[in-house]
C-alpha cells in the first residue's frame, strides 16, 4: 500500500516538475500556443479542462501531459497501480482546478488542507489564468518560486540572444 501511495505521489510530483520546467515556463517565454489557448479570457470550462475538440487546445493539453509519460514508464516497474492512480488523479486535478470557470468555490476546509500539502487549488490556478506570471505549478504550489526564477533566466537568455542577433546584423 505504501509503495502504491509513494509511486502515485512521485508520478504527480515529477510529472508536474518536468511539465512546469520543460513545457509550461518555456512556452510562456518562447511560445505562444499555451498563452493563446490557456490565458485568453472568457473561455468555458470545457476549453480549460481540455474537453474541447479544438485541435490547438488539445495540443496544449497533450504537450503539457507528455512529461508525465517517461516518469510513468520508469515507475511502472515499481507499481503499475500507483502509476494508474497517479494518472487518474492528475486528470482529475486538471478538471478540478478549472471549476472556477463554472463559478464553483472551494470549501474553506479543503483550501486549508491543500495549503498544508502544497496542492494548487482552483482559486490559485485561476489567478494564473488572469496573471500569467503568477501562481505557477499546475498541481503543486511549491514549484511557483523556482519556476519564477526559471522564467527570469529563460527571459534573460531570450533577450540576450535577441540583442546579440541585432548587433550581428
Ligand atoms: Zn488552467
Ligand atoms: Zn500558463
Amino acid at each position: 500500500m505504501l509503495k502504491i501511495l509513494m509511486v502515485t505521489y512521485l508520478l504527480l510530483f515529477l510529472g508536474d516538475l518536468l511539465s512546469t520546467f520543460f513545457y509550461h515556463i518555456p512556452e510562456h517565454v518562447f511560445g505562444s500556443l499555451h498563452l493563446k489557448t490557456h490565458h485568453s479570457s472568457q473561455k468555458t470550462f470545457f476549453h480549460y479542462a481540455v474537453l474541447s475538440t479544438n485541435v490547438l487546445v488539445m495540443l496544449d493539453g497533450i504537450l503539457g501531459a507528455l512529461p508525465y509519460l517517461p516518469v510513468a514508464v520508469i515507475l511502472w516497474k515499481v507499481s503499475s497501480i500507483g502509476v494508474i492512480c497517479g494518472l487518474i488523479l492528475g486528470q482529475f486535478h486538471v478538471w478540478w482546478r478549472h471549476t472556477s470557470a463554472l463559478g464553483w468555490k472551494t470549501p474553506k476546509e479543503i483550501i486549508t488542507f491543500c495549503e498544508i500539502l502544497g496542492i494548487t487549488t482552483p482559486e490559485r490556478h485561476w489567478l494564473h489564468h488572469h496573471k500569467s506570471t503568477q501562481a505557477y505549478g499546475d498541481i503543486f504550489t511549491f514549484f511557483d518560486q523556482p519556476a519564477k526564477v526559471w522564467w527570469r533566466w529563460l527571459r534573460f537568455l531570450k533577450l540576450g540572444f535577441k540583442k546579440a542577433m541585432k548587433t550581428k546584423l
